[in-house]
């Protein structure tokens, strides 16, 4: 293999070459004799750091190939969702009904002979039909004749034997069908061992194979570390890049907004409070949810971001750890999506904007998830009874979404027939999806079956666009777009000094530390079918509470128990009807500017979150209310 140039982009290894090779580089110590011979020599000594990590995967004549590691995609989405749940990110053979063009690697074989090949698969949607999302792989150009995606839940499966070279193979992930086909990963081995099933043992094993340390290969540290780059996230980043801090902004995905991004599509709601500045360089205008406007926003808002050179963005990145000692948390562990390498981030001040409290979660934080019980927080309004607030605590939290919408075209388009859907779309009939298409039941929690609800909502809606398309004149309807993300609402609540709740809202209460102020509706959430059975059980509907301007305190913007744990966003403290009104992106962005605020003044005198409020709350809140004026003008 010839290596053509090296770059180091976002602070993230990689390499270009001339010739069709994987990026997948720690395939790369496989054969690292003769890589290492071809390269310049100060490439050199940047390769023998590299591999003296210990990359490489698998023993000498086995091969564990990461599918999210291919070098071209081609029409598969890499998609890291539920990492925590199923193991790694994995690719997707996301067609909207269209056959996608191949992912393509080329690896490299220290040994030949015949290799029994296993992959990891799921068929997403079993049933006594034909499943869904098949695929088959082919190497070296020849194609395995098994057929994959079709054993029900995450496992491996048999892909045959396969004889091969010793030397550079190309291997090709070829869908069959358009409709989702998931692959995780390829492993080539010699012996006769199935890989482990059981999700603590696969771990395990894959750790065991890749050799990987204990401690990510990099550790960096900054001022203030945040994760979750939706609006609250870049919002936080900001005002404290403006303070003067080094902020590292981490977020699994390549773009910015979360929720707002052209990858979900949700128009932004709530007012902008006292920081109309910082937020106007986030927000949407008020497209239709779903509409392809939103990556205007996208761009708007990564120029924005990248104007702070004290901002150093990490995307692609998705933090899977972090540690608290004494309760209070010395580093966030992040992992690229694609090339598996890991950063360890360290700093006197995280700040949680994951939506699901990811940070708090791992590093011991409480939280609340579920909707509490009326009297728990006196959060009766007798009009809606239990669908607003019940009687018994329960966990029907407000779904998840994804959104899609279909388009005519100029000529006649077929839609396959979708029998795996009927179960869930039953004889519902639509042409595009708003935000009552929404999930959420008693039994599904919103983060541990995160892929089965969003699984859910891809049956619905193929299934309602397929009863949609056998009406009359809809010949040329197509379907133009239907996002793979889930849209969450809601899931878990980190617990602060002080729990946002209804009363807050009925009352009016102005606290001394109000940083928020909303005057949106409080809108609650329920499942259209809890009122009528006969509705399917992925549309929603909603509760409006009308009130006067309501305020948020700081107080619920850090941690009760982890000293150095600011969250903003919908993981912020409060009730389940709590989250009803601030939830939205403005509300949620103007907490993420307040905690930057707040982060600016703990690394001024060197206190903790709480000591804001006890001991500078005077000097926080000028600069809360002053914000607007205090832009600062970044260098870049
Ligand atoms: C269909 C739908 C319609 C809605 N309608 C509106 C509306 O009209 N207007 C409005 O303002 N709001 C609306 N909402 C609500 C709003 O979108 C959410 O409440 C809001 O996005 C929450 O903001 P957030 O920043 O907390 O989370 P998000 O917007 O979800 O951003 C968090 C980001 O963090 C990333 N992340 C998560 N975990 C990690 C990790 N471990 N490492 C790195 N990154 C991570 C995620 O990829 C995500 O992009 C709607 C929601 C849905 C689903």
């Amino acid at each position: 293999m010839k290596i053509k140039e090296f770059t180091i982009v976002n602070d993230c290894f990689q390499y270009k070459s001339n010739e069709e090779i994987g990026v997948f580089w720690r395939v790369l110590i496989i054969n690292k004799q003769t890589e290492i011979q071809t390269m310049k020599p100060y490439l050199l000594a940047l390769a023998i750091t590299l591999f003296s990590f210990d990359l490489c995967i698998g023993q000498e004549n086995d091969l564990l190939i990461e599918a999210e590691s291919f070098r071209d995609k081609g029409g598969w989405v890499v998609d890291p969702q539920f990492v925590e749940q199923m193991g790694s990110p994995y690719l997707m053979a996301h067609g909207i009904g269209t056959k996608v063009k191949n992912a393509v690697t080329t690896v490299v074989f220290s040994q030949k002979g015949e290799y029994q090949l296993w992959v990891r698969s799921k068929n997403w949607a079993p049933g006594s039909w034909e499943a869904p999302g098949k695929f088959q792989i082919k190497v070296n150009n020849k194609l395995l004749e098994q057929v994959l995606g079709l054993e029900n839940g995450w496992g491996w499966e048999y892909a045959g034997k396969t004889n091969i070279k010793k030397g550079k193979i190309k291997l090709e992930l070829v869908d069959l069908t358009g409709f989702n086909g998931r692959c995780d990963a390829l492993y080539f081995t010699m012996s006769d061992s199935k890989p482990p099933e059981d999700a603590e043992e696969l771990k395990k094993w894959r750790k065991r194979l890749s050799k990987e340390s204990k401690i990510p290969e990099k550790i960096k540290k900054f001022d203030l570390v945040v994760v979750g780059g939706g609006i609250a996230g870049c919002s936080a980043a900001i005002s404290a890049a403006e303070s003067g801090l080094n902020v590292a902004l981490i977020h699994d995905r390549p773009v910015l907004g979360g929720n707002a991004s052209g990858e979900i599509r949700v128009h932004t709601l709530g007012i902008y409070g006292h920081f109309e500045r910082i937020l106007k360089m986030l927000d949407t205008e008020h497209y239709p949810n779903g509409s392809p406007e939103a990556y205007k926003e996208d761009k708007k808002r990564m120029d924005n971001i990248k104007r702070y050179s004290n901002i150093h963005l990490y995307l692609n990145w998705r933090a899977y750890d972090a540690l608290s000692n004494d309760n209070s948390i010395e580093f966030v562990d992040a992992r690229h999506t694609d090339t598996s390498e890991r950063i360890r981030f360290k700093a006197p001040l995280f700040v949680d904007c994951t939506g699901d409290g990811w940070i708090g979660y791992w590093a011991g934080a409480e939280y609340m998830y579920g909707r509490e019980s009326a009297d728990t927080y006196g959060e009766t309004w007798e009009k809606h009874g239990e669908l607003w607030s019940p009687e018994i605590a329960d966990n029907f939290v407000m779904g998840s979404s994804v959104l899609w919408r279909s388009h005519k075209v100029d000529s006649v388009v077929e839609f396959p027939k979708t029998p795996w859907a009927n179960e869930v779309a039953v004889n519902y009939a639509a042409a595009n999806g708003g935000w009552q298409w929404e999930f959420s039941r008693n039994d599904l929690h919103q983060v541990h079956d995160a892929e089965q609800i969003r699984d859910h909502m891809l049956k619905a809606i193929y299934g309602s666009f397929y009863n949609e398309k056998q009406r009359e004149k809809n010949d040329s309807l197509a379907l133009e777009w239907v996002s793979y993300l889930v849209g969450k609402r809601e899931s878990r609540r980190l617990v602060g000094d002080h729990i946002y709740t209804f009363a807050d809202v009925r009352n009016y209460v102005k606290f001394p530390d109000s940083v928020v102020v909303e005057k949106r509706e409080i809108d609650v959430h329920y499942q259209q079918n809890l009122l009528d059975p006969e509705k399917p059980d992925f549309l929603s509907d909603a509760l409006f509470y009308k009130t006067n301007p309501y305020y948020i305190p700081y107080r619920s913007l850090y941690s009760k128990n982890i000293k150095n744990l600011f969250m903003a966003g919908r993981c912020f403290s409060c009730s389940h009807i709590g989250l009803g009104g601030p939830r939205v992106m403005r509300t949620t962005g103007q907490m993420g500017a307040a905690v930057g605020y707040a982060a600016f003044i703990c690394k001024k005198y060197n206190i903790l979150p709480r000591e804001v409020y006890q001991k500078y709350l005077k000097e926080y809140m000028q600069l809360v209310l002053s914000s607007n004026g205090h832009g600062y003008e970044s260098d870049k």
